[in-house]
């Protein structure tokens, strides 16, 4: 027996298709062949800050061992059926696909983390490829070699989640999806927190389906195969399912962002965690966006919160000059319009600055709230008459409205790998891989 990990990117596009139903559709018939599968269907989420993704920048990798006479017609079955179900026709799917049969090596780690966290160039996964004699297929220009061979390093052995994702009919595709809402919502309650993201309690709205011609129903993200599965049951579809599979991912693990020191490191592109002081109080722009910059030693950035990042907004509206905080997202380059910006996924807040306001002083014969006569000028009573140029406006120091600690954006506007506040505390590190159970062949 010889074990072999098949990594796969890019099939998809705007108008058709999911990379992970390529996949659903190759583990039967890799199983079908004789290869038994040694790991779930491996989704793992790139950087989700790419400029030239599709979707969810998500790749995938099939973890099997065969019998070595098995490998040509593993490999043949694999090209054949990536080629039917990817949309070659449109100009930004780039397929590609990676055969492993190497232990894995730290640099190919190494590649899938900054596959993850950063930008890569194709020569770099072209040159892991020739360097462990593993064969990569690309279409077109083959961009999708890259997340494929990511998908194979990243082999999620400290944190991640499954997700247990249902697939429509052809004849539905395309038309409105029809589950019962309210057996989401009881499902909800009965496995949180063992899920997540099925429903935003903000706006009641169910998270699980997504909109768009893909042909995915519904997926849903939880703690263990067991808690998807289970949850899967509970929801009420009324459109037949042509087939679900159950993945694990590195959705819902923050994977994507990496602490950097300072604001000087900031690159473009990059998701990042940076420390820093607020410049200047938030201002609120159209759209209800609202914008505050952050500065240390080293330099200064702005920071976006968008509307809809819900109580995202909320918070970023309440932050004053001086609070210090730590920003967490995606580094959006400078435009003719706008400068170097976080687009915020969420914020912790260390310290908040003493909001001071001033008031005239009170007179000091009959307590009534003296009027300026004039900058400078001193104040007048005009109950009493009574008139200082000495006295001066009083300090008061009002309460802050915020509390310090850590502010997520809303549930519906969460990409894929952010860590939503549920999962704190549930993190998992260097578990053993569980062997795959209950596999579901239509
Ligand atoms: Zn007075």
């Amino acid at each position: 027996m010889i074990r072999m990990y098949i990594g796969f990117d890019d099939t998809d596009s705007p108008k058709m298709g999911c990379t992970t139903y390529v996949a659903a559709l190759l583990v039967v018939k890799l199983h079908q062949i004789g290869a038994s599968f040694t790991d779930y269907p491996n989704l793992i989420r790139l950087n989700p800050n790419v400029p030239w993704k599709t979707r969810g920048n998500g790749a995938l990798c099939l973890r099997i061992q065969c019998n070595e006479e098995l490998v040509e017609e593993i490999m043949e079955t694999t090209i054949d059926t990536v080629e039917k179900n990817a949309d070659l026709s449109y100009a930004g799917t780039d397929p590609g696909i990676v055969f492993f049969l190497n232990n894995i090596p730290g640099e190919l780690r190494a590649f899938a983390k900054k596959t993850i966290q950063g930008i890569v160039k194709m020569k770099e996964a072209l040159k892991l490829v020739r360097m462990f004699r593993a064969e990569a297929v690309g279409f077109k220009s083959g961009r999708g070699i890259i997340g494929g061979l990511a998908a194979i390093g990243e082999t999620l052995e400290n944190d991640h989640t499954y997700e247990v994702i249902t697939y429509r009919t052809p004849k539905n595709r395309g038309t409105p999806r029809r589950i019962q809402v309210s057996s989401v919502r009881e499902m909800n309650e009965k496995t949180l927190p063992l899920t997540f993201n099925n429903v935003d309690p903000e706006t009641n709205r169910i998270l699980i389906t997504p909109r768009g011609p893909d042909p995915i129903l519904y997926g849903i993200r939880g703690e263990s195969p067991e808690a998807v599965r289970r949850a899967h049951e509970m929801v009420r579809s009324q459109e037949p399912i042509e087939r679900w599979v159950i993945f694990r991912t590195n959705h819902g693990t923050d994977a994507h962002l990496r602490r950097i020191n300072s604001i000087g490191e900031i690159q473009p592109f990059n998701p990042i965690i940076v420390q820093g002081a607020l410049a200047k109080d938030p201002q609120v722009i159209p759209g209800g966006h609202v914008i505050f910059r952050i500065k240390d030693e080293k330099g200064e950035v702005d920071c976006a919160a968008y509307e809809p990042t819900g109580t995202l907004r909320e918070v970023a509206k309440k932050l004053i000059a001086g609070d210090l905080i730590e920003a967490f997202g995606g580094v959006r380059p400078a435009s003719s319009k706008y400068p170097v910006t976080i687009n915020l996924e969420k914020i912790r807040i260390f310290n908040l600055a003493p909001k001071i306001a001033f008031f005239n002083p009170k007179c000091p014969h009959c307590s009534k709230r003296m009027k300026s006569m004039g900058k400078e000028k001193g104040f007048r009573c005009d109950k009493c008459g009574f008139r200082s140029s000495k006295l001066k406006k009083v300090a008061v120091k009002n309460k802050r409205v915020l509390k310090k600690g850590l502010y997520i954006t809303s549930q519906r506007s969460q990409r894929h790998l952010t860590k939503p506040i549920l999962r704190y505390g549930k993190e998992k590190a260097n578990v053993p891989k569980k062997m795959i159970v209950n596999w579901h062949f239509p």
